[in-house]
């Protein structure tokens, strides 16, 4: 290799590939990168605190300043964050119910940042809530190309239409009971005109701004860029859309439902290389084994792929192969999972199968030192659960049952309904009795 290698400040891990590092220089440590796993993770947790404290004091000075008192800042600061909130939430719910109204399904309604402390599925629905007042996000699914120009136009308006709307709603019932209202209920009514005009008004502006989502563009420029998109770029945008929907229901939802969602795309080869992928990861998952082998063998093949695609059909074809295990299969998924390893040592889902190759390998101790990684935090919950699987069976082949145990416990806790953490749970039994 004549690349220069990138090396991360905070995980050590090295590699050539430049792509998967940003920067992440600082007064303090002078200039160093970070790769994207690491950075996915700070931002996450360490953003969310820093995120919580900057809100909080912002409001508590704005607070002291208007009540002249501690407690007064504490109130204004607690109707500020729910005053925000409400407007955030009003906002997508605008968005939400546009979309409804024009038959345009929404299969994911985020609100919040940081940590989403809670996801539930309701009517085919993902609900995420997030503790900061900082950001909402929905996923929308279009039917057809059908009017998709004025349908995602009209969705996109819907937004800060509602915050204006409401914001002047308010505004004037506070005009009608001018100097009549208690003090708080007023401080309320008058905060939440503010956070709905200045929402309504920001998201109108035409913008874009890069988010742990990716670049997105504003509620405003989405408007511009509706009318301004081509036939094809319809039709790119609506085939996303099953992609999309397929995406979250593999993270958080049903793996049989993937699969059914995404096979008539992949048996009538119309899948681009996106959609192979994560059709061959829920083919392993479900069961499809020969399947998945065959989807990942074949776009190994044929597809031109970038390093990161290449890595990913590398994994998912380990994955399947451990699951035959077979000793030929095996030997194959060792070296396929070392391989995509080496291409990129960064990304969780890869140390994820690694590690399950290793146990299958008899190398418990190395699949250990990969589970132990807190980053595996910012993966959904049932993806935490599976790599806890991992560990408690490492645990377990190594005669330490009671980390068995405790290992099982907690992925038990983060996925109860798990096959993988069912089956895990009667292997142990099994060897337990043995
Ligand atoms: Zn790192
Ligand atoms: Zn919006």
């Amino acid at each position: 290799m004549t690349e220069p290698l990138s090396r991360c400040c905070y995980c050590g891990v090295t590699s050539d590939w430049e792509e998967a590092f940003v920067d992440a220089s600082t007064f303090r440590n002078g200039p160093g990168k970070a790769c994207v796993t690491c950075k996915a993770y700070r931002d996450k947790f360490q953003g969310f605190y820093v995120n919580v404290a900057i809100t909080s004091i912002v409001f508590l000075v704005i607070g002291y300043h208007t009540t002249g008192s501690a407690i007064g800042a504490v109130a204004f600061a607690l109707i500020a964050y729910v005053a925000a909130y409400a407007a955030i939430a009003l906002h997508e719910l605008a968005h939400a119910a546009a979309a409804t109204l024009v038959g345009v399904g929404v299969p994911v309604f985020s609100i919040g940042g940081g940590r989403q402390v809670r996801v539930s599925r309701t009517a085919a629905r993902w609900l995420l809530l997030g503790f900061t007042p900082s950001e909402g996000l929905i996923v929308l699914s279009y039917p057809s190309r059908n009017g998709y120009r004025m349908k995602s136009a009209f969705i996109s308006a819907a937004g800060p239409l509602f915050n204006l709307a409401c914001a002047g709603a308010v505004y004037a019932w506070l005009k009608q009971y001018e100097g009549a209202l208690p003090t708080y209920p007023e401080l309320a009514a008058q905060l939440f005109v503010i956070f709905n005009v200045l929402l309504g008004v920001a998201n109108l502006l035409p913008f874009q701004a890069s988010t742990p989502y990716g670049v997105m563009s504003s509620d405003g420029r989405s408007i511009l860029e509706a009318f301004a998109m081509t036939d094809e770029q319809v039709d790119e945008a609506v085939g996303q859309t099953l992609f999309v929907v397929a995406y979250f229901e593999y993270l958080f939802g049903s793996k049989a439902a993937v699969v059914e969602m995404v096979e008539p795309v992949i048996e009538s080869g119309g899948a681009d290389i996106a959609m192979k992928i994560l059709a061959s990861a829920a083919y392993a998952e479900t069961g499809n084994l020969d399947k998945g082998i065959r989807l990942c063998r074949a776009a190994l093949e044929v597809d031109v792929l970038d390093r990161g695609q290449r890595a990913a059909l590398l994994n998912n074809l380990a994955y399947a192969l451990q699951f035959k295990e077979t000793p030929d299969a095996l030997d194959e998924a060792e070296q396929l999972s070392s391989e995509a390893y080496s291409l990129c040592p960064m990304a969780l889902a890869i140390r994820s199968t690694r590690a399950l190759v290793l146990v299958a390998t008899d190398r418990e101790r190395e699949a250990l030192a990969l589970t132990r990684d807190r980053r595996f935090k910012i993966e959904p919950k049932p993806t935490q659960a599976k790599v806890l699987c991992t560990q408690a069976t490492a645990y377990a082949k190594l005669g330490e049952m009671e980390r068995a145990a405790e290992s099982l416990a907690a992925a038990t806790r983060l996925a109860p309904d798990s096959d993988r953490v069912a089956r895990t749970r009667a292997e142990l039994a099994e060897q337990a009795a043995a």
